[in-house]
């Protein structure tokens, strides 16, 4: 077998063999297929797609080329999230302690912030001395003891997704929806998690800006998941606007507490909540309502906000933040140029706004500064007044004049309200798309 004929068989619009597709993979492991002929491969799986079965087979030749965990001694249904990532999006903080307050075991596989969306592991690093880098060993005892681990990929995790995402990167071939789903759900499936749901983002905040793509991608992953055995689930939310109130990370983790608290109610409580019950009623086989009422439960109990502090300490992290926290930085508002209502707002911007204050990473081992960030005083579909208070930004030393022009074009105000999108606007599992 030739590389130089798979490529022209794609680039044909052929589908490819399993046996194809594993000789492409153990060929970008082993190292003996160029990066020039890989970039022509994903080229050509960008314009000319793959079918189900190709995108399976080359999700399960991924996997293989790493270290597969396997569920050992662990006793219970064990579960995972994954969202594709987006703006203030800090769910994992709140779903994994009220899903595991409910008896189920969260075996969390987290990834860091780059670019304008955020990472987990970085808002769990709020939490001074919390450590992200488990060894097998200990992620599986803390799953099985404590009831949830959270950390970082290994470097044994599917090895061929870090050599394939670092060409697609800058080869612009990140776009395909083959090629994505394959990247997330060979990492998906190299842990032991018998339930995972999805939650992908679509929206100026999101990575698919449009809904349409996001279902595709979605029943894709949810596809190939089931296809592995393992009972997979979507849903597709909007990032049209940040999901919470806050974007940092200490203020994104005191915000994900305060809702634990059961203080607050807004789009993150909402999103959290529904992905928490989805989960329960997959285990538990019960209706999405009573799982809900079981979730809201141990919100208003203090059991999820008493078993995310356990999680915090058993990976060696600090309570203060549980405490009463105090803001560290300059505050400067910004207030509303004119008066209507809020229509649409550039998530992207509000983001990046975050990474020039040094709160996100432009390059992947930037250090960041978790105690800066923004708080959205107004939201989508909200009236404001001329001067009246629209965002907060928090800064330390930089980057403030450039958060401020980003987020001064963030905002569209006009004067006629715009129907606000739909916060979950699909629910995907094996049986198909479920429109809400
Ligand atoms: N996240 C991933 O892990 N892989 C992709 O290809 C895109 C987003």
């Amino acid at each position: 077998m030739r590389i130089y004929d798979l490529i022209e068989l794609k680039k044909k619009s052929m589908p490819l063999s399993k046996e194809q597709i594993y000789f492409f993979i153990n060929g970008v492991t082993s190292g003996e297929i160029p990066d020039y002929q890989i970039s022509a491969f994903l080229m050509a799986v960008v314009l000319k797609d793959m079918n189900d079965e190709e995108t399976y087979n080359l999700t399960m030749a991924m996997l293989k080329s790493g270290k597969v965990s396997s569920k050992g001694n662990i006793n219970g249904i064990t579960v995972d999230k994954h969202s594709t990532g987006g703006v203030s999006d800090s769910t994992t903080l709140i779903i994994v302690p009220i899903v595991c307050s409910l008896g189920l075991k969260f075996a969390k596989l987290s990834g860091r912030g780059l670019g304008f969306t955020g990472g987990t592991l970085d808002k769990l690093e709020s939490f001074k001395g919390f450590n992200v880098n488990l060894t097998d060993e200990q992620f599986t005892f803390n799953v099985n003891k404590i009831g949830a681990a959270i950390a970082g990929q290994t470097e044994q995790t599917v090895p061929a997704d870090k050599k394939l995402y670092a060409i697609r990167d800058v080869t612009a071939t990140v776009d395909s929806i083959p090629l994505i789903a394959s990247s997330i759900m060979s990492k998906k499936l190299s842990s032991f998690a018998d339930i995972i749901l999805l939650d992908v983002k679509y929206g100026s905040g999101g990575f698919m800006k449009n809904k349409e793509d996001a279902v595709k991608l979605a029943l894709s992953m949810v596809n190939i998941g089931n296809m592995a055995g393992r009972k997979t689930a979507a849903f597709v939310t909007s990032m049209e606007q940040p999901l919470g109130n806050f974007i940092g990370c200490d203020l994104e983790v005191e915000n994900a507490i305060d809702i634990l608290r059961g203080n607050v109610d807004n789009d993150l409580a909402e999103v959290s909540l529904s992905l928490s019950a989805k989960i329960i009623s997959l285990a538990e086989n019960i209706s999405f309502d009573d799982a809900m009422q079981k979730c809201r439960d141990v919100l208003k109990s203090g059991v999820a906000l008493n078993k995310l502090k356990e999680i915090v300490t058993s990976q060696g992290g600090s309570t203060e933040m549980f405490n009463n926290y105090k803001i560290k930085t300059k505050v400067k508002t910004i207030v509303s140029s004119k008066s209507g209502y809020i229509t649409k707002i550039d998530s992207e911007k509000l983001g990046n706004a975050n990474v020039m204050l040094g709160g996100g990473r432009i390059k992947k081992d930037d250090v960041i500064d978790h105690t800066v960030g923004l708080e959205l005083l107004k939201r989508l579909g909200d009236k404001i007044t001329e001067n009246e208070p629209l965002i907060k930004i928090y800064y330390n030393n930089i980057g403030i004049i450039e958060a401020e022009n980003l987020v001064n074009t963030a905002f569209t105000i006009e004067k006629n309200k715009l129907e606000i999108p739909k916060l979950l606007a699909a629910y995907i599992d094996n049986s198909g798309v479920n429109w809400r």
